[in-house]
């Protein structure tokens, strides 16, 4: 099964409600869609969002980084030697994680294809039937005690809060939420980056010392700020997960060294794909620490693949974040993974299992 070209579409899909966060409001999703193509009539798909604000994969650049630098050194290559594709992959280029992912998960595909099984039973095998959590956007905090009391009502029993706005409001938000779900669903904070370390200490400990019990903080800080990531893991009890800080392996195992956080927000938009999720997996694993797998505002083709690495790693991933799709209008994918609310089961599908897409707009180049 000989890789023989990459075509280009674009999938857009309204969100049933706007996604807002400290960084961002989205009205739908709009991503680019990969078919591979082989000389054996097989074909495999990949997608990537563009999410500027967080990877810098503009939809210019993920068709452009494809076309131009990885899909010539891909196009003729064998899908049985997996592995020397994906260094063909994360070799083509610096950065452009996004681009890198599209193609690894169409390549993914192809390779449980190749051996007719699905991609989980390739990567190690595991329990198909996972469970996500749901995001609750920013808003103000009438409306997000309403949205996550709809939430609990509809199955969901861990809930992703978007906050780091305005600290005080941010602390009230939590507080009314959590008083309103209180034993029917965890709560998980992310702050996309919305706060200083001082102001994540306060926040998380006013919030403590109320009796707020969070499972976990996402990102509280900057990015780039390891230090402060530091700071606040050091001065709470509540466990914090590092996102944004972290896309590759290398930057994992400096937060593991510097113990900057506490759990590790694997995302393949983040990674580059499948080969380095599985990597960071197992670094994290190594070293005791949890991962959650986490999307963008991806639909059922590249979350698909995240489930299946989610369920072969489900040794060390224990926190599911794959609402992409539930937080989609309708499901354009007929494919091998169901998307019911809360929970995600993967069949017995070749490969990701992906029979159609409906709605794709073909890209010509
Ligand atoms: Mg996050």
């Amino acid at each position: 099964m000989k890789i023989t070209d990459i075509k280009f579409g674009m999938l857009r899909v309204p969100l049933k409600t706007p996604f807002k966060t400290a960084l961002r409001t989205v009205n739908q999703v709009e991503d680019i869609v990969i078919t591979m193509h082989t000389d054996s009539g097989h074909v495999g798909y990949g997608e990537a969002p563009a999410t500027a604000v967080i990877t810098g994969d503009t939809h210019g650049s993920i068709i452009e980084a494809i076309h131009k630098f990885i899909a010539p050194r891909v196009i003729g290559q064998e899908i049985a030697n997996l592995n020397h594709i994906t260094q063909l992959i994360q070799g083509a280029l610096e950065k452009n994680s996004s681009a890198k992912a599209a193609v690894e998960i169409a390549v993914y595909d192809l390779f449980g294809q190749l051996y007719d099984a699905p991609l989980y039973k390739m990567l190690g095998g595991g329990d198909p039937v996972i469970t996500t959590d749901i995001t609750i956007s920013v808003d103000y905090i009438d409306k997000m005690v309403a949205d996550s009391i709809a939430a609990v009502d509809r199955g969901f029993e861990s809930l992703k809060i978007k906050v780091g706005k305005d600290i005080g409001v941010d602390i009230e938000r939590v507080k009314a939420i959590y008083a309103a779900v209180e034993g029917r669903a965890l709560l998980r904070l992310d702050a996309n980056q919305g706060w200083t370390a001082k102001q994540a200490v306060y926040a998380i400990q006013t919030l403590e010392d109320s009796g707020v019990r969070l499972e976990l903080v996402e990102q509280p800080v900057k990015a780039q700020d390891l230090d402060g990531m530091r700071y606040v893991t050091e001065r709470v009890h509540t466990p914090i997960m590092a996102d944004e800080s972290v896309f590759g392996p290398t930057e994992v195992i400096e937060l593991i060294r510097m113990r900057a956080a506490d759990i590790i927000n694997i995302k393949l938009m983040k990674t580059g794909g499948i080969s380095n999720a599985i990597r960071i997996a197992d670094i994290a694993a190594m070293h005791g620490i949890e991962c959650m797998i986490g999307c963008m505002l991806e639909t059922s083709i590249s979350v698909a693949a995240a489930a299946h690495v989610a369920v072969a790693k489900s040794n060390v991933i224990t926190k599911v974040d794959l609402d992409g799709p539930s937080l989609c209008a309708f499901d354009p994918v007929d494919g091998g993974v169901t998307f019911n609310e809360s929970e995600i089961t993967v069949s017995n599908a070749p490969g990701l299992g992906i029979r159609e897409i409906r709605g794709l707009e073909p890209i010509d180049l």
